[in-house]
């Protein structure tokens, strides 16, 4: 059992008050805090190792370059990914699913080929299909919920057609908190050959992922959402459609020789890291992973997903209480009567409460569900049951003022 009051004397953020009232801080959906570790490990690259990697003969860019590599490492490690030249180091899930839509796009994908996606996909799952949509001419098909606000699986098979070249969906809704049992997903567009994408922002923070075991053939994450710092994330994807795809950014590293008349791409994974790549991020993301298994990723799941079975039990008392979704994870999405979700936010913010409000980049979501926006709050490995009920109280409380 993880106890999250030691765990939080790792977090010096958390230690201080806002509006005089000790900080809550459940908006771990849109960015987890950092462990002192991790912060360090930052200064330490900067204090004893910095130097630019892979171009360097002399010592410390070898030094920067090993403690890279080893990052890359433990990137693959922890996805159980086959091969470390499948981990491509990005700013985040944005950005890695933007390669795919381009690279994959420009090598695969003809006018009037289909791509699947969700209703429940982050903008990041649907703007780069729909550039891609008035560059070359593709269709987007959409899944769409189930009356129980799930994605429809029979629906979802029945999108299917001779055009259907990929499929590009959440593990965990951002705004719903609800696990897709994306192995299902994977193993039926397979049997049509089609490849998967899966976005793992929300899923791989709180859960064990085996991209092996999932078989996805691409999973894009952001180090941020998972203790690690801002502008370093990861784009898993099987070498076999990897090799095959276009590069995405142009530049050095990237390449094996450039002539005016032709340049030759360099192998995975630097055919996709153009330019002097965030080697410290990386570290970083590596320190913050070996944090999450010191603690121990089973825990940290168990933990999270009781404090939200709680929190979803402790808010269905609530008069008025609208919760969406299934949580499952470490995310509950809600509504109370009325209240406009800027007016709870910004009044729980008062009370030293930070929950997020508002439509979580995910508007086509909120215009199914018929609303401006929700509340949300997020848990990580730190929050407490006590923060929980200080949510709820908090949420009473409001609801009193304006009843
Ligand atoms: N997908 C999902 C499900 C997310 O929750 C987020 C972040 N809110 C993103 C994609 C985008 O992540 P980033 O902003 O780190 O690129």
């Amino acid at each position: 059992m993880l106890n999250p009051n030691d765990i939080r004397k790792e977090f010096p953020i958390l230690e201080q008050t806002v509006y005089g009232k000790p900080l809550i801080y459940l908006d771990n959906a849109a960015t987890t805090q950092k462990p002192r570790c991790v912060i360090d490990s930052i200064s330490q690259a900067y204090l004893t190792i910095n130097s630019n990697v892979h171009r360097g003969v002399h010592h410390l860019s070898q030094v920067a370059t090993e403690k890279f590599e080893e990052a890359r490492d433990k990137v693959r490690a922890h996805i159980n990914a086959g091969d470390k030249s499948e981990i491509i180091f990005t700013r985040g899930t944005t950005e890695s699913i933007n390669l795919v839509a381009s690279s994959f796009g420009n090598t695969f994908l003809k006018a009037g080929d289909e791509v699947i996606i969700s209703s429940l996909e982050h903008h990041s799952n649907i703007v780069p299909w729909q550039i891609l949509r008035d560059r070359i001419g593709i269709e987007i098909k959409v899944i769409p919920l189930d009356s129980n606000e799930s994605l429809d699986f029979e629906a979802y098979k029945a999108l299917f057609g001779e055009r259907t070249r990929l499929v590009s969906i959440a593990h965990v809704s951002n705004v719903l908190g609800a696990t897709t049992p994306v192995k299902e997903y994977i193993d039926y567009a397979h049997t049509l050959n089609v490849p998967v994408l899966i976005d793992g922002a929300q899923s791989i923070p709180h859960s064990n992922i085996d991209v092996k075991a999932l078989d996805a053939d691409f999973f894009a994450f952001s180090g941020h959402k998972m203790y690690a710092p801002t502008g370093i994330g990861v784009l898993y994807g099987k070498s076999e459609w990897l090799n095959r795809m276009q590069p995405y950014h142009g530049g050095g590293e990237m390449i094996q020789t450039v002539r005016f008349e032709k340049t030759t791409y360099n192998e995975l994974p630097y055919k996709f890291e153009a330019g002097t790549p965030d080697y410290v991020g990386a570290i970083a993301l590596g320190r913050a992973i070996d944090f999450m298994n010191e603690i121990g990723v089973d825990a940290i799941a168990q933990h999270e997903q009781a404090l939200t079975r709680y929190a979803v039990e402790r808010l269905r008392n609530i008069p008025s209480m609208r919760i969406f979704g299934n949580p499952d994870s470490s995310a509950v999405s809600f509504l109370v009567g009325d209240i406009h979700p800027a007016d709870m936010g910004t009044l729980l913010d008062r009370l030293g409460i930070a929950i997020r409000t508002g439509h979580h980049c995910a508007q086509p979501l909120m215009e199914i569900l018929g609303i401006p926006g929700t509340v949300r709050a997020s848990f990580a490995m730190y929050n407490t049951v006590e923060e929980v009920d200080a949510l709820v109280a908090a949420i009473e409380r409001v609801a009193k003022m304006f009843a």
